[in-house]
């Protein structure tokens, strides 16, 4: 699943490959424009296609927010797309096949050099880039932007002092980028249960500060590597390692539901290495 570092990397890739390239042609397979106080702006829906053209407008720069992914032409146009769970930007040389079903293509963005193809785009929507605020202005310090605040993430994280840390870190409102597996992840490194109080958090500037790290240190490869291991299986402690043991203590890992700004996700931990309150045994699996 994307998260902030992955959608950094697709995001400098796109830089590096269309910004200053003029569009020769664009496509976007959404149901129908939607026309909002900031402009028409056009949202995903059941497959169909209509053509919006930005041709003739030059890109001038692809950036991430967060988890977000905003490419800005020259017109003054800001096209918006989220991955959410599954998207991605695939980039092709012109007459180059596509890798990937032609029903999931969501947005198609033709240049001289490069042919852009979003796939799976839970979000995929023009506005202007003047009302950018509209989309991204919610958000709280991107972990890898250039206006990170280290201090005021922290200060977002126990702005609710009683909600449990693993549901505050999923909050992009609170702290922009991480997703459910450094969640689970920096928790184990810091020996905190993820359902501890957010405010109960002993040294969270230091839970902060491993997430940056971690995130600055897979930003070329959107790995999510944690371990430092890339070999495969190795590359995690407690993600997606239920019933595994512990590679510090040998528990078994567990896995519980916990509650995040858009449902229920998953969280992983080791009860041994992360003494605490635990889920609520209704919700223990
Ligand atoms: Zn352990």
């Amino acid at each position: 699943m994307p998260e902030g570092d992955t959608v950094f990397l697709a995001a400098s890739r796109l830089h590096a490959a269309l910004a200053g390239e003029k569009l020769l042609a664009t496509e976007f397979r959404v149901p129908r424009p939607v026309r909002t106080s900031r402009g028409p702006t056009y949202k995903l829906g059941p497959r169909s296609s209509f053509a919006t053209d930005l041709s003739g407008q030059v890109v001038r720069e692809v950036a991430a927010r967060g988890k977000h992914l905003l490419l800005r032409t020259d017109a003054g146009t800001t096209l918006h797309t989220h991955f959410k769970m599954e998207g991605a930007w695939h980039l092709y040389r012109p007459g180059e096949r596509w890798r990937g079903p032609d029903f999931q293509v969501r947005a198609v963005l033709r240049t001289e050099p490069w042919v852009a193809v979003g796939f799976r785009l839970a979000i995929c929507e023009l506005l202007p880039t003047a009302s950018e605020h509209e989309v991204v202005g919610h958000l709280g310090p991107d972990v890898l932007g250039p206006d990170w605040d280290p201090a005021e993430a922290v200060r977002r994280l126990r702005a609710d002092p009683d909600r449990a840390i693993g549901t505050a870190l999923l909050d992009q409102r609170a702290i922009a980028g991480p997703g459910n597996i450094y969640k689970s992840e920096v928790c184990f490194l810091r020996g905190v249960d993820p359902w501890t109080p957010a405010g109960k958090v002993e040294d969270l500037e230091g839970m902060v500060d491993l997430l940056k790290r971690l995130m600055e240190a897979n930003r070329t490869t959107g790995s999510q590597l944690t371990t430092g291991d890339t070999r495969p299986g190795r590359t995690h402690w407690v993600a997606a390692r239920t019933g595994k043991p512990c590679r510090r203590c040998g528990t078994p890992i567990r896995k519980a539901d916990q509650p995040s700004y858009d449902g229920e996700r998953v969280t992983y931990w080791c009860p041994t290495c992360q003494p605490g309150p635990g889920p609520p045994t209704t919700r223990r699996r």
